[in-house]
């Protein structure tokens, strides 16, 4: 997809505007690094995000660092602690997370590019392996509303070495020494998750994995993760249903850097029956396909850096029920384009709320769409970033007018 297919969303002008900054960086290659390529939100933006840059002429790479089961397992624990798991990291687990990412280091060759970014916290530490001669960014895409102080102290070291340090939101902003930025995420209308679906290619989808029709579709799309808190979707959906009777579906896949969901997964399967279905695959047309049938998308969260489902869903003109946590917040705005809820029980009266008033759903699913094209647009997010790198461009220069200048003097 190109910035062009975005001119019905977001107008001429800013397609005019985004293509020229991106003209200027033209001469740049930029390199992402992330854990993984498929399986939750940095995967989505990453594939849509380096597509776009592309197109629009940034030579824009995307790599994933290797690691044993072992390292994700100390990563996934790195990633709880920051939103705020209590815990710490022994010596074994700090010297398994520094040799995997001296070993990625190795292999990468990051020191050919103009600027490197570092998504998350797994390969945080490859800056350390590299002469500092460009622009590093971490990218951290996490709820950092309370990151474990163990933690935070021991990331510290590699965090303060970076150039630029992106969050999602302010609240996220911590302090360290770094410049910090905010950018809210952003969903790529064209992906599969997205592009428009006829109802029987939506029923065909529903088909093949026998999810029935006959009674409302309650559903959650997410990883298998205990801050998704399904076992509290499926409280709230079973209050519910002694009132309005609707079938949940929970939809998940396991990303390769997320150990934890397998066992969250089998954690639910006893409560499976033909009016529950829990669901482990990835398949994107599967997510498109239930959240564009579903009567109320649920993201109960109670952490969420940002919620990547909730944008898509919003897109497809659901109505969302939210966890009032993080980045959900910033979506949906309380009672017009969708609920923020804090509990099991107000979870469970705005799902039977909303079951129980159409018009209310099709009302909040308009102003859901319209919130998401015009905040929520890969194009925004991509702007944002030409405005990062850009600004790098002109601290260089800055730097080298004062050596000149020095030079001259001396
Ligand atoms: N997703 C998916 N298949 C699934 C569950 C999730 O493709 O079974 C995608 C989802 O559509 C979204 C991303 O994974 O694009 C999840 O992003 P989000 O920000 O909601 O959560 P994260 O997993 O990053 O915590």
């Amino acid at each position: 997809m190109r910035v062009q297919d975005y001119e019905r969303f977001i107008g001429a002008e800013a397609v005019d505007r985004i293509l020229g900054k991106a003209q200027k960086l033209s001469d740049k290659h930029i390199v992402n690094v992330s854990s993984t390529y498929y399986g939750g939100g940095v995967a989505s933006k990453l594939s849509s995000l380096t597509l776009l840059m592309n197109e629009a002429g940034l030579k824009t790479g995307w790599r994933i660092i290797q690691g044993n089961p072992d390292f994700f397992n100390v990563t996934k624990g790195i990633h709880n602690m920051l939103q705020g798991a209590t815990g710490q990291l022994d010596d074994k687990q700090k010297r398994l997370f520094e040799q995997v990412n001296f070993e990625n280091a190795k292999r990468k060759h990051l020191q050919h590019h103009d600027i490197v970014v570092i998504h998350d916290p797994q390969p945080l530490s490859l800056i350390e392996h590299y002469e500092h001669r460009v622009p590093w960014v971490w990218r951290c895409h996490i709820d950092l509303t309370s990151p474990n102080p163990h933690v935070w102290q021991y990331l510290r070291k590699f965090i303060d070495r970076y150039d630029a340090v992106v969050v999602s939101i302010p609240q996220y902003a911590q302090s360290i020494h770094p410049p910090q930025f905010f950018h809210l995420p952003a969903t790529d209308p064209f992906s599969l998750i997205n592009q428009e679906l006829s109802d029987a290619e939506i029923d065909e989808a529903l088909e093949e994995y026998n999810i029935p029709t006959d009674l409302p579709i309650v559903t959650q799309v997410s990883r298998f993760d205990k801050w998704k808190d399904p076992q509290g979707v499926i409280d709230a959906w079973r209050m519910t249903r002694k009132k309005v009777d609707c079938t949940l579906v929970l939809l998940g896949s396991a990303a390769t850097d997320d150990p934890e969901g397998e066992a969250v997964y089998q954690s639910l399967l006893d409560q499976q029956d033909e009016r529950l279905l829990i669901i482990n695959r990835e398949d994107s047309i599967l997510v498109n396909a239930v959240q564009r049938k579903a009567a109320v998308v649920i993201q109960k969260s109670i952490r969420e850096g940002f919620g990547l489902t909730v944008t898509e869903a919003m897109w497809k003109g659901a109505p969302v029920i939210g966890g009032n946590v993080g980045g959900i917040r910033y979506q949906i705005e309380d009672g017009v384009n969708g609920f923020l809820v804090s509990n099991v029980e107000e979870t469970a009266e705005r799902m039977q709320e909303l079951l129980q008033d159409e018009d209310k759903r099709r009302q909040m699913g308009v102003e859901a769409r319209e919130t998401v094209k015009r905040k929520f647009l890969m194009t925004r997010l991509m702007e944002q970033y030409l405005d990062l790198f850009a600004s790098f461009d002109i601290c260089v220069k800055v730097r080298e007018d004062r050596t000149l200048e020095k030079a001259m003097l001396e």
